[in-house]
């Protein structure tokens, strides 16, 4: 039994993510979770929602809240629809937790100490009605390029140009709308990381295994232009992880907060301390490698947007602590998953997002169609037809089938409990070497974290129990051999529990499904296939379940095509 510490990118509070979010972080380290723990593994998987930073304040001054309340009500939503999904956290921190807060001081003041955050004085817009510095997107004035009236202070929205606070016209608070702004010199932090440019290069170097998304992204970053560049860790905000705190080891940062990308990543830890003080558990044998996590795999999933965050910035964080915290060890990360012809779209609705999704169908047909189409070696695409196709075929033809048919033809000839009598023959031996190189592919491609594979893999393994029950034919051998057809039921109806386990970290609530209707809580691994399919024996009850999935019918896949092109706001 080995321990593997498991960490998907933490969603941002600000709203309902969409699916292509999901698949790119969330989904696939629930995957890989499900998977270890199927094989006894011990497994620790941590999330969060991330909450700091300008669009979570603005959002809350939107809805009309206090930043503090909005973000409590939307992680209650983004937890809600995690559990929808099946996400199998063993803890789903926050980042405005006070463990964060500690932590994240705790690592400025040590960097600090180490001579690896340097002070830096620059002009910032102020605006003396609201009495604070703006960050640019609090700034709206008239585009220079364009004309568009609302244009923020980092981007023209309409035109796309990036743009200065300084280079818009007539620009304005967005919180007061006052025009008496004035440029004020304000100082900040900037962590030193063209220091650390020889240590993190080495430490990528070392990282042969890793998927070339991941290093390429890192090697870009290093090397690129001027190379890797200081960075500014705090922003003029007050929602955040306050820069001057007791035993700072600088002065003068009173009303400046640690920028979002620089106490998100911490969270990982901190989440897990927030776990062990609900549970009473043991954070520190999962983080620090002088108690106990030396021993640990850390994986990361992540979609690629966030790869140089997770390959540099928090690497930075940890290396220049000079203190034995647990580094990852293998970082998954994708690339983008399109919707129809296009991209997903928060702002204009287009594409499915999570709760929505849950609405008009159940978890385990999303998660299947997902994962299966996991944008892996290059960006996927997300079609109704594909999406129906895949549902219907695989989960509905090929599973569902397999589980219905066996089911129902044992209780019709034999009753409800697994038949007695015959013996196999040369068509189940070779199901049993099939099985076993398809089961040994399977988890060598889980092990590997090659999603797509694996569910290919997995599918043929279904395929291969219908292709056996169709050329066994039962319900022919009935007529003149029942003790054979018993023998041959009682395989296959084994064989519904294998697939169970087998099927557990892509479709949870379908393995559920099987597991009870087999009436059995057995949820070992086949790691020998012939005993496995022997697992339940002559006279154990089953029931003959209810219909596993059902098909997407073509009026359905119309209608929603329509209903989610994208007029959401
Ligand atoms: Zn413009």
């Amino acid at each position: 039994m080995a321990r593997h510490l498991i960490t998907s990118a933490i969603p941002y509070i600000n709203g309902i993510k969409h699916l292509g979010n999901l698949v790119g972080s969330q989904l696939p380290a629930d995957l890989f979770a499900r998977y270890l723990r199927g094989r006894g593994h011990e497994v620790m998987y941590i999330c969060a929602t991330d909450e700091h930073g300008t669009p979570a304040e603005l959002a809350a001054a939107k809805a009309g809240k206090d930043v503090a309340d909005y973000c409590a009500e939307m992680h209650d939503v983004q937890a809600e629809i995690a559990r929808g999904f099946r996400l199998s956290f063993d803890h789903f921190g926050r980042s405005s937790s006070a463990q964060n807060r500690a932590l994240t001081q705790h690592f400025a003041r040590v960097l600090a100490e180490n001579g690896l955050i340097r002070e830096v004085t620059e002009k910032q817009m102020y605006s003396v009605a609201d009495g604070r510095f703006l960050p640019d997107r609090y700034i709206e004035g008239t585009c220079p390029n364009c004309g568009y009236e609302s244009a923020r202070g980092d981007q023209c929205d309409n035109c796309t140009k990036q743009l200065d606070p300084v280079d818009l016209i007539n620009p304005h608070s967005v919180i007061s709308g006052s025009t008496e702004l004035e440029m004020r010199e304000t100082k900040h932090l900037f962590l030193r990381q063209s220091a650390m440019k020889d240590k993190l290069s080495e430490w990528i170097d070392s990282k042969a295994d890793w998927p070339v998304l991941t290093t390429s992204i890192a090697k870009k970053w290093l090397n690129d232009g001027d190379g890797l560049q200081d960075r500014g860790i705090t922003r003029d905000l007050s929602w955040g992880v306050p820069a001057q705190f007791d035993g700072a080891p600088w002065q003068g940062m009173e009303g400046k907060v640690f920028y979002v990308w620089f106490d998100a990543p911490i969270e990982y830890i901190a989440a897990t301390q927030e776990w062990a003080d609900k549970t009473g558990g043991d954070w520190a044998r999962w983080w620090r490698t002088d108690k106990g996590a030396e021993d640990v795999t850390y994986t990361q999933f992540m979609g690629k947007d966030n790869v140089p965050f997770h390959t540099l910035s928090f690497p930075a964080t940890i290396l220049g602590s000079d203190e034995p915290w647990k580094l990852v060890d293998y970082i998954k990360s994708f690339n983008y998953l399109n919707y129809d012809g296009g991209q997903f779209s928060t702002s204009r609705g287009r594409g499915v997002f999570m709760d929505q999704a849950l609405e008009i169908l159940p978890s385990d047909y999303w998660r299947w169609w997902l994962l299966s189409h996991a944008p892996e070696s290059a960006d996927s695409e997300f079609t109704w037809e594909n999406f129906q196709t895949s549902v219907n075929k695989d989960l509905a033809d090929v599973l569902g089938n397999f589980v219905s048919r066996i089911t129902k033809f044992t209780r019709s000839k034999f009753g409800e409990a697994l038949p007695e009598g015959g013996t196999w023959g040369e068509r189940e031996e070779a199901l049993i070497v099939e099985l076993t190189t398809r089961v040994r592919e399977y988890e060598r491609h889980m092990d590997d974290k090659e999603v797509r594979k694996a569910a290919t893999e997995l599918r043929a393994i279904w395929v291969a129990g219908n292709e056996y029950l169709q050329s066994a034919a039962p319900w022919t051998v009935f007529k003149t051999e029942p003790e054979q057809a018993a023998a041959q039921a009682r395989l296959a109806l084994n064989l519904i529990r294998l697939y169970a386990v087998l099927s557990a970290p892509f479709i949870p609530d379908a393995t559920d499904t099987m597991l009870a209707a087999m009436q059995t809580e057995d949820r070992s691994w086949p790691t020998d296939v012939r005993a496995a399919l022997e697992a339940l024996p002559a006279g154990h009850a089953f029931t003959t379940p209810e219909v596993l999935f059902r098909k997407i019918t073509d009026e359905e896949r119309e209608d929603w095509q329509v209903r989610f092109a994208g007029k959401r706001e």
